[in-house]
């Protein structure tokens, strides 16, 4: 979609890799790299076409099926097998954005986190952002640059100028001394390049908590009980949120009102479930304190927990929509919202 809408300076709501599904991202919110300043992509569906559970081919917009429309959006995989999807796409087609990375063993973690938090509290919404942690495996498929580092990055997508975009990553800058700084104009079809995921699949279990706001001391112990000490590999990436992401909107994505998402990926290479569960549950347990719940599209391996991915009314709205449209529960993926 990227690259179709391009030529028509044109853009859709994507998120970090360019190889996740459209659909199954978008129906789970879809929190994407402009997403401060345009909310999930989720709010920018105008129609769907879902085959629901009932075995019923359905054409479904905000007009013809109102609480149809609102649930399958952030309902995730739940009623039925979209085949159609309409969605509007933003007017962008260049960006300033990049990554930042600074060095995680000369600087210390909490500290650039800190400066992190401190440089989000007067952003505009054109500005979205993310800090990753993550230590690369000491293997020669790397390049020096990253085997073996604990790198801490900043990634930056903003719409404004490219003078204004420098003016305001310059106190990011002035964090510590970077070990790669890639921040540049682009062509929003280089936008994948901010986060580089990986784009091969890859086994792996990940959660997610949605915080009012960040207690930076407390994410400081997350980073530490995740980074080079503990006894696996670990990826930390924290969002911040806010902006357009706040507005209310007609569909079921929920906790709105978080200001940041804060999310632990953990290969499976060797490690068994059980113990990376306990240690996400210790290092997640850390920031507890201002949680408002899980995010749907980050709860990998974790959707078979239903806990925190609604709040009660959207939950109620959902186990309705999933008896009246898929009564048999032919969708078992349900996130707690039909028998499983
Ligand atoms: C590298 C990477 C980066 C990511 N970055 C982001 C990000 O920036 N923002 C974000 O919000 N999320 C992100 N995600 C999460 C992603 O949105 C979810 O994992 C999403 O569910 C992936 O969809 P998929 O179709 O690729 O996966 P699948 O595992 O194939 O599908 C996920 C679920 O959706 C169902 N499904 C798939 N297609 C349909 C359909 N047409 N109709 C009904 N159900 C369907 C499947 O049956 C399955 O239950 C990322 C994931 C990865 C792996």
């Amino acid at each position: 979609v990227v690259e179709a809408a391009a030529p028509h300076g044109l853009a859709p709501l994507n998120g970090s890799a360019p190889g996740v599904g459209v659909v199954s991202y978008t129906l789970g919110g879809g929190l994407g790299i402009l997403a401060r300043q345009f909310g999930y992509a989720a709010d920018h569906v105008r129609s769907l076409d879902v085959v629901t559970g009932d075995g019923t081919l359905r054409h479904v917009t905000a007009d013809s099926d109102p609480e149809l429309f609102q649930g399958l959006l952030g309902g995730g995989a739940t009623l039925g097998v979209v085949t159609e999807l309409e969605i509007g796409l933003v007017p962008v087609a260049r960006l300033y954005g990049g990554a930042i990375a600074f060095d995680g063993r000369t600087t210390d973690p909490a500290a650039l986190l800190r400066g992190y938090e401190q440089w989000t509290r007067n952003l505009p919404e054109e500005l979205t952002s993310s800090l990753c942690a993550l230590l690369y495996p000491d293997i020669p498929q790397l390049p020096p640059l990253l085997r073996g580092r604990y790198l801490i990055s900043v990634r930056v997508a903003f719409t404004g100028t490219r003078a204004e975009g420098e003016r305001l990553v310059a106190p990011l800058r002035a964090l510590a001394p970077a070990v790669s700084d890639t921040l540049r104009e682009m062509p929003y079809t280089e936008s994948h390049t901010i986060h580089s995921d990986p784009d091969f699949p890859h086994a792996y279990y990940g959660d997610s908590v949605l915080l009012s706001g960040l207690d930076v001391d407390a994410a400081g112990e997350l980073l530490a009980l995740t980074g080079p000490d503990a006894d696996s590999m670990h990826v930390v990436q924290i969002n911040h949120l806010g902006g357009a992401l706040a507005r209310p909107a007609k569909n079921a994505v929920p906790h709105r009102g978080a200001g940041w998402l804060v999310r632990v990926l953990s290969p499976l290479d060797g490690t068994d479930v059980a113990t990376v569960r306990e240690l996400h549950a210790r290092a997640f347990g850390r920031v507890a304190g201002q949680r408002l719940g899980r995010s749907l599209n980050f709860a990998f391996g974790g959707a078979d927990r239903p806990e925190g991915l609604y709040d009660a009314k959207t939950r109620k709205r959902l186990a309705g929509l999933k008896v009246a449209y898929d009564p048999a529960n032919l969708f078992r993926r349900s996130y707690g919202v039909g028998a499983s």
